[in-house]
């Protein structure tokens, strides 16, 4: 994607991931896309997410330096989120990175996500965590830290911090981010019902062996679509 259309398509995706509460309260956090092989195109901290425009995104390179406007301030603290994980997995090309309280949470409680419907099934056993003592990410030791629990997961969750969703673009990362954080509030309202673990290791096992397979790339673009449609009135997109 040319760098035109993948400002329109980020600054889309900051709209839904604040309106699907995936981003949080929109007040920290980042959403990201690898430009090329030296600049990352990022939403700045003090932007708001809904109001953001395409002009708003900024470049930075792979050491958080700004390319756009040289020798100024990116603002993006934790920009070693985005680089490091870049670096390690080649097939990522975006990079979602909040504080959103349900998986926040999840992830303090040490609850683990189990298949209890479709949602939470795709990420059950697919969604480990980094406990650093809650450290802000802004080094890029603590990068590399990040990028290794990721692992080749699509999703990490950062003890008593939040989440980070990578993927080969913005619509998948978008969708997972959206699912991440609705099956994490699944999780913390099952939890409030009934101990854990909730279900058996064979009716567990069983959930996800009829899974397998089930998700695709050509899912995530028609459920971007149907994001942007529910939460931009997009019929078009
Ligand atoms: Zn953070």
């Amino acid at each position: 994607m040319r760098e035109p259309a993948l400002r329109e398509e980020l600054v889309r995706a900051c709209k839904v991931l604040y309106a699907a509460k995936a981003a949080g309260d929109g007040l920290g956090g980042h959403l990201s896309a690898r430009l090329d092989e030296r600049q990352i195109l990022i939403k700045p901290r003090p932007v708001s997410w809904w109001k953001l425009e395409p002009q708003d995104l900024i470049l930075i390179d792979f050491a958080g330096a700004r390319t756009d406007q040289p020798g100024q301030p990116s603002g993006v603290t934790e920009w070693p989120i985005h680089a490091r994980i870049y670096a390690a997995r080649p097939d990522v090309q975006c990079i979602f990175h909040a504080h959103p309280s349900a998986s926040t949470m999840m992830a303090a409680l040490n609850i683990q996500m189990e298949p209890l419907d479709q949602d939470c099934a795709s990420l059950t056993d697919r969604l480990p965590v980094l406990d650093n003592g809650a450290v802000s990410i802004s080094t890029p030791a603590l990068g590399d830290e990040a990028a290794r629990a990721l692992g080749q997961m699509g999703a990490v969750l950062l003890k008593n911090h939040g989440c980070v969703v990578a993927g080969a673009g913005i619509a998948e990362v978008c969708v997972a981010a959206c699912k991440l954080e609705k099956s994490a509030e699944t999780m913390l309202r099952a939890a409030s019902l009934a101990k854990l673990p909730l279900l058996s290791a064979e009716t567990r096992s069983a959930i996800l062996a009829a899974r397998k397979g089930v998700e695709s790339g050509s899912i995530s673009q028609e459920r971007w679509r149907m994001l942007q449609d529910y939460y931009l009135g997009r019929a078009d997109a």
